[in-house]
């Protein structure tokens, strides 16, 4: 089975190679969704949908540096709200196993996991989330439901933390959350190992190349990609 990552970015320069290069060898194909959410005017001021800044040139120079990197569609989408730019991205994933992904999160750790998961019965895994702050505050990993079987109309309902299919509820991540005491796994989802995970960039976003983006490079570079 075909695993595709979603990748939902909007002005990403300073991040995106680093999380195509982080999510590549673990998928199959990558669909690049750019479109701005509706909630959020640009801060460039000027009204538009899609990115401004130099992230359509970013990939194409990840394209260029990484061969036998698998196929990317770079998808505009006009400007929306987040759950339906969300779910326009699973529609657009029909019949295969999703991986949601944004610009500013790096999947870190072993690719295999995810192909596990597709000889699994499950709807959806969880992968750990680690960024500062996580847990509510607590400083605990987080799991994140990001890796779906996109079947049944799989869609977020009204929050990013909901999803549901035509038999009804999927995942209340937020609820599941509240019941999970740091580190002690629940029955009935599937969860990657802990030697798969997101982390968040988020802190780094900003128009240049940055001091961790070029770090992360250094050690994980084209020479070394698998
Ligand atoms: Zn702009």
């Amino acid at each position: 089975m075909r695993i595709v990552a979603l990748m939902c970015i909007y002005n990403a320069q300073g991040l995106i190679y680093n999380s195509l290069t982080a999510v590549a060898p673990a998928v199959d194909e990558i669909r690049i969704y750019d479109g701005r959410y509706v909630e959020y005017p640009c801060t460039c001021g000027r009204d538009h949908d899609n990115s401004c800044d130099h992230t359509v040139e970013e990939v194409e120079q990840f394209e260029r540096d990484y061969d036998g990197h698998p196929p990317v569609t770079y998808i505009k989408v006009p400007a929306m709200s987040e759950i339906e730019k969300r779910n326009a991205m699973f529609r657009g994933a029909e019949g295969d196993l999703a991986f949601v992904i944004d610009d500013d999160e790096l999947l870190i750790g072993k690719p295999d996991p995810l192909r596990t998961f597709a000889e699994k019965e499950d709807k959806f895994a969880y992968i750990d989330f680690l960024f500062p702050d996580a847990g509510h505050g607590t400083g605990a990993v987080i799991p994140l439901a990001r890796l779906f079987r996109v079947q049944k109309n799989i869609r977020y309902e009204k929050a990013y933390f909901r999803l549901v299919d035509d038999d009804g509820l999927v995942v209340d991540m937020k609820a599941d959350n509240v019941r999970i005491p740091d580190g002690i796994r629940t029955r009935n989802r599937y969860y990657l190992p802990p030697t798969t995970f997101i982390t968040s960039l988020y802190k780094y976003r900003g128009r240049g190349r940055n001091e961790a983006a070029i770090a992360y490079n250094n050690r994980i570079g084209p020479r070394d990609w698998y």
